[in-house]
């Protein structure tokens, strides 16, 4: 019995056990030598190599289990928007005379979210006041 290694024209490896090299040379002429992975019968011997590792013809399954895909970046913004609104007291249209309040020590210093008009944003960052322009989850996502 021999151990001959073979090749499909599908590129899949595998071995083949023989009587003989000769009993190799008549099954692959009459095209019984099959490729266990497509069935093939085009398949020639490999050119016998000692550097090629026994068993490497098989590709291990992989040991590591699959990543866990990544959160979708647009989902954790939105949790992130969501926890940040959940802290931060609503003010609603009051927004842009509280944030110059807190920011002129008028009133205490916390977290306020509100609306504010694309005009009384940009007064607000010209006088230094740091505002996030964010879309504000609604407001059935914060309880
Ligand atoms: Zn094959």
């Amino acid at each position: 019995m021999i151990i001959i290694d073979l090749l499909c024209d599908q590129g899949h490896r595998f071995e083949g056990w023989f009587a003989s090299g000769e009993a190799f040379r008549d099954q692959s002429q009459r095209h019984l030598v099959l490729c266990p992975h497509c069935q093939t019968s085009g398949v020639s011997q490999l050119p016998s190599a000692p550097h090629l590792k026994r068993g490497a013809t098989e590709l291990a399954p992989s040991a590591k289990p699959p990543a866990v895909p990544p959160a979708p970046a647009l989902a954790r913004l939105h949790e992130a928007l969501v926890s940040m609104a959940k802290k931060a007291e609503n003010v609603g249209e009051r927004f842009p005379e509280e944030a110059r309040r807190i920011h002129y020590d008028e009133a205490p210093a916390r977290s306020i979210r509100g609306v504010a008009t694309i005009d009384e944003t940009r007064e607000l960052l010209e006088e230094g006041i740091v505002v996030l322009p964010a879309p504000v989850p609604p407001d059935d996502e914060l309880h």
